[in-house]
């Protein structure tokens, strides 16, 4: 069962999708077939930022109504996807394509580190922000990316930690408190 093997979903909603679509047949497999045949044929991922796109460069490297001096360093392209959605950064990306990982046997020569470092090195960059997940492994890349970088004349930041926007304080994580309470800010 294909749909099984999705991300998120388990054998239960693959199934119940699954015969969605065949009792509703017209309706959704036709445009799904065509839309997925689209997608097989044009999506492909940008040289420069490693961004997934239907065209290379990928639309945010051409837009040259962004930012040049800064790269925001995001583990995946669903991550720069949450970002532009957000609406507030405007400069470029650097997509790595996972995180460093003992667990699951990724390296830093199995992400897009290297071209990271020649993108800073060989253009103006004046920050990189990282923006790795809070995960182990998140902070873990994160941290190898900063001694990487460290001997290049560039900015170095990561994401703010703390409490998220609507969030109740008697809700939260120990983790999360002690961060939000480590990074206080003075108002
Ligand atoms: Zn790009």
């Amino acid at each position: 069962m294909h749909i099984a093997k999705l991300p998120g979903l388990g054998p239960r909603s693959a199934r119940r999708i699954a015969l969605h679509m065949l009792c509703n047949k017209e309706a959704y497999m036709p445009a799904l077939i065509t839309a997925i045949t689209e997608a097989y044929n044009s999506v492909t991922e940008c040289n420069i930022c490693y961004n997934i796109d239907v065209r290379d460069p990928c639309h945010i490297c051409v837009d040259n109504t962004r930012q040049d001096d800064v790269i925001c360093v995001v583990e995946g392209s669903n991550d720069l996807w949450a970002m532009e959605k957000a609406g507030f950064y405007k400069g470029r990306y650097h997509v790595l394509g996972g995180v460093i990982s003992a667990l699951n046997g990724k390296m830093p020569c199995d992400l897009n580190i290297e071209s990271l470092y020649d993108r800073v090195k060989s253009n103006s960059v004046m920050e990189v922000i990282i923006a790795t997940n809070a995960t182990i492994d998140g902070q873990t890349t994160g941290h190898y990316l900063c001694d990487m970088l460290q001997g290049l004349d560039v900015r170095i930041s990561r994401l703010a930690y703390g409490m998220p926007v609507g969030g109740e304080l008697e809700y939260m994580d120990e983790g999360t408190i002690a961060l939000a309470i480590n990074n206080r800010q003075k108002m």
